[in-house]
């Protein structure tokens, strides 16, 4: 009867392994030897029921008629049957329930007595002894459990589990607590201890002690690592594309979306990048790009947006203008709907780095795939903690309220949008400018022919987001081919392949035009400049200390040193020697237009510096304190 096909289409698989049975309760026990028994695959239960012929179809899910034991052999009268449920949330041991008013009263434990079998021999949980003394087997076999849902994961050294949540049914990373935990463990696994006076193992909540050290467990734990939150189909290397939702161990992404939205060609050509690189212009047709780098550079984005869970680092984009009302936070909404499906967060921008580390760290642990800063009033400085954020693939800090140190994944696309500001220093290397020029002298009363772009866009978002993953698929298909003498972004060498190598390959413009204009442009680097060509017109190649440029500043009157020194470094017509130095310490390895600034040996035992050309390396190796 094992054989009946009628039986074998069961939930749990029957067919497969055997189940340890141990005997009936006694009134005593030896301690147990295991901490960890797996859940059975395998139901004793029905095991038995069917060994004994008590079986006699399955009604459902889980649900089965049988003979009741208590009715059988009193003939004559029709056999309504019983009926016996598998063990589920609401009853750990299975149901059993007999319709005659005669049975009315007996319930699983009657069956389990008449079977031979205990409780524990029913449940299909896992169970988890807290044995003394061996507190690391107690938390793997948690662990072991918690990663089997799938939802509970390791993020920044946090136990965090994913759930959807709100209005929206979205999807959130909550931190686990140990009241959490409680509840969640205890509805996985059957827990119990060893109770010695009464010499049996006897059933318990999880100790709180053990969720502690679930909850630090950082180095050896079993919860694999989640890197972060895909709203969309991921690229892989090869070009193809990972069309499964929930968690990718490949890459550590968890894969939130419905494939069905998304439509990827197999094996996309370079015609099928075109068409789909059109469609994504289409999109943009109406903002008033200043030159066509722009419109790529917005383009660009927008595969950005949509790749980014593959990508290490990737820089800010910057969408600016002169006028206020030309359509920047519109565009900045339209390139992160390429992202995510929900509206993302959009936050002010910083006033100092304290405030910028915080903002960040709390943003990256919530790992949303777009943040925007909106509207800014200054330029965007180079806080330390944004530099990080751009062109490292973690960044560190303390957690606010507590003492605990955690490394957050920076894999969160930065927008950001300003009317006449834009990077400085530091920053314009990380951040690629979008420039908007609208034509009208109002901008703000501009008409937009498709009023409800935004909400099309967020309607038909698999279809647009597959386009820009067609678009890069097609480019790593067809080989990588790489653009001959394309200036290099140093720390964004894979961003720079997926988001820009495919539209110079598709003959448009650079998108990050804009970024180089910005460097060469920026006040900090012109004014390097100016410093560099007047030190190196002074000292030739030859070693400085911040005296000697001291004493050229008292001597000479008209001198291009002289007018830099006195812009910056002067006070009351009197050179700042302390800031003098703190510069030149600070610039050592600054190369503009092939003058470098280099540390030279000390002369007379101060800091000495020199300005190096290009090509000038080798031929004067180090400086030997002889002129
Ligand atoms: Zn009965």
């Amino acid at each position: 009867m094992t054989s009946d096909p009628r039986f074998v289409s069961s939930e749990r698989g029957f067919d497969s392994g055997a189940v340890s049975r141990s005997s009936p309760t006694s009134r005593t026990e030896k301690p147990p030897l295991r901490v960890y028994s797996p859940g059975k695959i395998v139901n004793p239960v029905f095991e038995e029921l069917l060994r004994r012929g008590l079986v006699r179809r399955r009604t459902g899910p889980g649900k089965y008629e049988v003979a009741c034991p208590w009715c059988t052999g009193n003939e004559g009268e029709l056999d309504p049957g019983a009926v016996y449920r598998e063990p589920d949330e609401e009853h750990p041991a299975g149901s059993f329930r007999c319709l005659r008013g005669r049975c009315a009263g007996k319930g699983i434990d009657n069956l389990l007595g008449f079977l031979s079998l205990t409780r524990e021999d029913a449940s299909l949980k896992p169970r988890i002894c807290t044995i003394p003394g061996r507190v690391n087997q107690v938390v793997e076999a948690a662990e072991q459990e918690l990663a089997r849902t799938g939802r509970y994961f390791r993020r920044s050294g946090e136990v965090v589990s994913v759930s959807r949540r709100g209005a929206g049914n979205r999807l959130t990373l909550t931190p686990a607590t140990q009241p959490s935990l409680m509840i969640e463990l205890t509805r996985l696994a059957d827990w119990c201890h060893y109770d010695g006076r009464r010499r049996k193992t006897v059933p318990c909540d999880p100790p709180l002690r053990y969720l502690a050290a679930i909850l630090d467990n950082q180095d050896s734990s079993r919860l694999p690592e989640l890197s972060g939150v895909s709203r969309q189909p991921v690229l892989r290397p090869d070009g193809s594309v990972r069309t499964t939702p929930g968690f990718d161990p490949e890459n550590g992404l968890y894969g939130d979306f419905d494939p069905k939205e998304f439509a990827i060609p197999e094996n996309p050509g370079k015609s099928d990048a075109e068409a789909a690189c059109r469609e994504l212009e289409a999109v943009l047709g109406e903002f008033p790009f200043e030159a066509p780098c722009d419109r790529s550079a917005a383009v660009s984005a927008m595969l950005c947006a949509a790749v980014r869970p593959r990508l290490p680092t990737a820089p800010m984009y910057h969408a600016k203008a002169h006028l206020p009302g030309s359509g920047k936070s519109y565009l900045a909404s339209v390139i992160a709907a390429f992202g995510s499906p929900d509206a993302v967060p959009v936050v002010p921008f910083p006033k100092d780095e304290e405030e910028c580390r915080k903002l960040l760290l709390s943003i990256f642990l919530e790992a949303p795939p777009v943040v925007v800063f909106d509207n800014l009033t200054e330029d965007i400085r180079a806080f330390k903690s944004l530099c990080i954020a751009l062109t490292e693939p973690a960044m560190g800090g303390r957690l606010l309220g507590t003492n605990r140190s955690v490394d957050v994944s920076t894999k969160t696309l930065l927008l950001s949008t300003g009317n006449n500001v834009g990077p400085v220093a530091d920053m314009t290397r990380r951040v690629v400018p979008i420039c908007l020029a609208p034509k009208d002298e109002i901008p703000a009363n501009h008409v937009f022919r498709r009023p409800g772009l935004l909400s099309d866009v967020r309607r038909e978002r698999g279809r647009l987001v597959s386009s820009a993953l067609t678009v890069v698929s097609a480019w790593l298909r067809a080989g990588s081919p790489r653009s001959p003498s394309l200036p290099s972004v140093n720390s964004f060498q894979e961003w720079s392949s997926l988001c820009r190598e495919p539209l110079l390959w598709l003959g448009r413009e650079d998108p990050a035009q804009r970024m180089f204009e910005s460097m060469r442009e920026d006040p900090e680097r012109l004014f390097d400049n100016r410093m560099l060509t007047a030190l190196r017109e002074t000292f030739q190649n030859g070693p400085f200390t911040v005296k000697m440029i001291a004493d050229r500043f008292a001597g000479s009157f008209d001198s291009g040193l002289r007018d830099a020194l006195e812009d910056e470094f002067c006070s009351r017509g009197e050179l700042n020697r302390r800031r003098m130095g703190w510069w030149l310490k600070s610039k050592v390895g600054t190369r503009v237009d092939g003058r470098k600034l280099v540390k030279s040996a000390p002369w007379q035992k101060q800091l000495a510096y020199r300005i190096e050309l290009a090509g000038e390396e080798r031929k004067s190796p180090s400086f030997c304190g002889s002129r």
